[in-house]
């Protein structure tokens, strides 16, 4: 078979939000799994490093100060107070994934992803749903990490995340993790062929048709 004809593209930034305990994590790792097109934007934050996380990897970890020196020098896109900490998307780590041609996915809330959409109105909007408000609750304690109050106020932020799902171009229900990353793939791939993202098409459809 002949080479596919690769067109070059506007890179895309690719949102998915959901509760804590929805499993976006897996369908985000899912996603980039296999797919070197497409990369995480790592975010900061002041919560404090979990047992088995890496900074840089999963987040960079930075106090107050440090928080408040990159918000005074417009380091981010967007950032927000969840759980009564501060997480914020950097400008440096999208820039560095869109300029080497690669798409970004970013694993933030609502709140972000609307301060997103209003930098870039281009953005895709995906939002995943657990299949159930008790299917979310054994999820939240099956991590066997948190209190009965931590997991009561986890339960409350969730249904106050889900509150803002119609605000996204794209609703899936995670009651299979393979068939929800199935999904998530589906829609990457369609989003990549959106004719307004392939620059490369003016000049194919030049070289068609003379
Ligand atoms: P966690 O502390 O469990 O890793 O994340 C808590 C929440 O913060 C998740 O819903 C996650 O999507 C959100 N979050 C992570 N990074 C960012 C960010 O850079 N900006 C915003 N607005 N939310 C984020």
């Amino acid at each position: 078979m002949a080479d596919p004809i690769q067109l070059e593209r506007r890179g895309l930034l690719y949102v998915l939000s959901s509760p804590s305990g929805a499993g976006k994590s897996t369908i985000a790792r899912m996603l980039l799994a296999g797919d070197d097109e497409i990369s995480l934007s790592v975010s900061a934050t002041t919560r404090p490093i979990r047992e088995g996380e890496v900074d840089g990897q999963h987040y960079h970890f930075v106090d107050n100060d440090a928080f408040d020196r990159l918000v005074a020098d417009e380091a981010f896109l967007e950032w927000a107070h969840v759980f009564d900490r501060r997480y914020g998307t950097l400008k440096a780590e999208v820039n560095k994934s869109l300029d080497s041609g690669r798409d970004v996915l970013l694993d933030i809330d609502w709140q972000g992803t609307q301060q997103l959409k209003q930098v870039d109105p281009d953005i895709v909007r995906v939002f995943v749903l657990p299949p159930s408000m008790a299917e979310l609750e054994r999820r939240l304690r099956g991590r066997g990490t948190d209190s009965d109050d931590v997991i009561a106020g986890r339960m409350e932020r969730a249904a106050a995340e889900i509150s803002h799902w119609a605000e996204y171009d794209y609703v899936l229900i995670n009651d299979d993790a393979d068939r929800c990353a199935g999904r998530a793939r589906a829609i990457l791939q369609a989003e990549r062929l959106r004719r307004n993202r392939r620059t490369g098409l003016v000049d194919f459809v030049r070289g068609l048709t003379g």
